[in-house]
């Protein structure tokens, strides 16, 4: 391609929209172009390197046996009603779009497609034979996320890689799980990523497990946990840990005391002179059942721990029996708004107690009338500590369970492991912090869809069964923008060579010198005959401003016909390191060849 034919705009100066760097030097660089609020326009040198990425995706998925097809991104209502999710995904976290047709027939826009595989399965797949089987897609998925941000990473449309496997036992499903672990992890490596596998969490479906893929970025929106011995790695949603030891406590009775304004952790520990370790803090949640029911959560946990969200969403939905429900679609803290809609009181805030009484709850059809009270095992142990009196500006001291409060029935684990944690496979072992952004997700499903949409074969012995199924999705546009977060550098992005939109640039110092014309001229029909990507810059601009636009734009290896000239020779600029090399012209092919093999690998 001649850049003097291309649409090629670079900015001088960083978007104002953009906060990240990979985001930034996108825009700048002209790869992509913001149309709407998370949605972006891949302009063609972008797209060239989403079809590298997805041609890396599809070789690896290839080579484990999956078969590629495409699905449809309108789906209707009905599947989703039919596994359950429509009112969750319209609804309560409103990630999808929907629409109703002028038959007035109501779809969706596909975030995913479980519900439509599911059904293809239910109607193709009679006999156990027939499995295993794992069909994948590479295509356009559609999010109504809450907070697109970051460009490619978080937008509104993207482009994912989507996987779904059917199996008659756990053990073949187990087998595909490691397949693609191993695939992803392929994936990965040839698109040029520094990443880490680490567990997941794998919602309140259980399943028998997930691994998220996380390329290492300080911009990450999740935050890993690992040990150095690389034995353990975990998205902070999911990670355990062993808590630091509790120090004893110095109050031997029991005695209501004034503390005024204590309302945190760390002022009551400064007034009284205790650990937070001694503190039994007690905090409020809401949640929101698809029943219609309100419950509200008291969580007591030790003082200097954190309560982790997707854990107590995970314990509150295995509770949902309780409350003729089936699943959480909402779990906050109430506001001063939500407590306005069932407090019969005003809540001691800051000062609340485990035994805080249920008549502080108005109840009604919608909300139940008693605290959901859960105890972390954190707080279970402690002795003589310290916590609220449920009066405002007072808490008690030398409190014990059972003693001067019931412990509550449900024990729980539910706190945060942090950075500096011992390790729970070796108490040697401290846990690290890190950031990441999930380019990838792989995760053992069970039966859950096909169960919910009677998706069954035929065993062996003749027996109608459930299938048992996986799913493995990748971001192919989010992994690209990863690929520009690890790796650029003041005058631009730095394309890891597999993935970049060229391999080389041309860059002709001086258009109207003759010589300087024929042999780029020679040289970019040679490579692009012999395989080598290259780009012409044509234009009649400065050469400074062409290096420029070619470090901005990341393009590995730089070609400049200039001064060498005079001795047969080119220079060639490699974009990582800036190192430059005077190379024979006749020998620029087979070395950048040689390079550009030794890059990819
Ligand atoms: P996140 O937690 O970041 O919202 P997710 O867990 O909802 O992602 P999955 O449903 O596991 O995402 O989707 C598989 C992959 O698709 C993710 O690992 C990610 O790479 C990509 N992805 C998900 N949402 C987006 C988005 N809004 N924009 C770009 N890529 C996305
Ligand atoms: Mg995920």
């Amino acid at each position: 391609m001649r850049l003097s034919q291309m649409l090629f705009v670079t900015l001088r100066e960083d978007p104002a929209e953009a906060e990240i760097p990979s985001h930034k030097l996108l825009l700048r660089a002209g790869y992509i172009r913001r149309i709407g609020s998370g949605i972006y326009a891949y302009l063609p040198l972008m797209w060239r390197v989403l079809k590298k990425v997805s041609q890396i995706v599809r070789e690896e998925m290839d080579a484990t046996g999956a078969q590629e097809c495409l699905l449809p991104q309108l789906q209707p209502a009905d599947l989703w009603r039919e596994s359950g999710r429509w009112d969750t995904y319209t609804q309560a976290e409103g990630i999808m779009f929907s629409l109703t047709d002028r038959r007035d027939t109501e779809l969706g826009l596909g975030p995913t497609h479980e519900e439509v595989i599911t059904t293809i399965a239910k109607d193709m797949v009679r006999s156990y034979r027939q499995l295993p089987l794992h069909l994948y897609q590479i295509q356009t998925k559609f999010r109504d996320e809450i907070r697109p941000r970051f460009g490619l990473m978080r937008g509104r449309e993207f482009i994912m890689k989507d996987g779904y496997s059917f199996h008659t036992s756990e053990e073949s499903l187990k087998k595909t799980y490691q397949d693609m672990d191993r695939a992803y992890s392929n994936m990965l490596r040839r698109s040029g990523l520094e990443f880490r596998a680490v567990d997941a969490d794998s919602g309140a479906i259980g399943g028998s497990g997930s691994q998220e893929f996380m390329v290492l970025a300080e911009a990450g929106e999740d935050e890993v946990l690992y040990t150095e011995d690389g034995q353990y790695a975990a998205n902070v949603e999911k990670a355990v840990s062993i808590p630091a030891d509790a120090e004893p406590s110095p109050f031997a009775t029991f005695e209501k005391r004034e503390t005024p304004g204590t309302d945190t952790i760390d002022k009551l520990g400064k007034f009284l002179k205790c650990s937070p370790t001694q503190v039994v803090k007690n905090v409020l949640y809401q949640a929101v059942y698809d029943s219609g029911i309100t419950v509200l959560v008291l969580v007591s946990i030790r003082g200097d721990q954190d309560v982790n969200q997707v854990k107590l969403l995970n314990e509150l939905t295995k509770l949902a029996p309780n409350y003729q429900a089936k699943t959480v679609l909402f779990l906050t803290v109430p506001d001063a708004e939500a407590q306005g809609k069932w407090a019969a009181k005003s809540l001691p805030l800051g000062y609340m107690a485990p035994d805080l009484a249920d008549d502080y709850i108005a109840g009604s059809k919608e909300v139940n009338s008693k605290f959901l009270r859960l105890v972390d095992r954190t707080a279970v142990d402690l002795t003589n500590f310290v916590t609220g009196s449920n009066e405002s500006g007072y808490h008690v001291v030398g409190a014990n369970w059972n003693k001067e409060f019931p412990l509550p029935a449900t024990v729980v684990g539910v706190r945060t492991a942090k950075k500096g944690d011992r390790a729970v496979h070796n108490p040697e072992q401290t846990l690290q912090s890190a950031r990441g952004i999930e380019v990838g997700h792989i995760f053992q499903l069970g039966t859950k869809y096909s169960q919910a949409m009677g998706a069954t074969y035929t065993s062996e012995q003749g027996e109608e069964m459930p299938l048992i199924m996986g799913c493995y999705g990748v971001g192919v546009s989010r992994l690209a923008q990863s690929a520009v977060e690890q790796s650029y550098d003041k005058d631009g992005i730095i394309w890891p060579v597999a993935i970049a939109p060229y391999h080389a640039i041309i860059s002709i110092p001086n258009i109207s010198d003759a010589q300087q014309v024929e042999v780029a001229e020679k040289l970019y029909a040679e490579l692009n005959q012999s395989g080598i990507e290259t780009l012409l810059d044509d234009r009649d601009e400065r050469a400074g401003v062409k290096f420029k636009d070619a470090d901005l734009i990341g393009i590995p290896y730089r070609i400049v016909p200039g001064r060498s000239l005079k001795s047969g020779k080119v220079e060639i600029v490699e974009r990582a390191t800036h190192k430059s090399h005077e190379i024979l012209i006749e020998e620029v092919n087979a070395t950048l060849k040689e390079w550009i093999d030794a890059a990819i690998k």
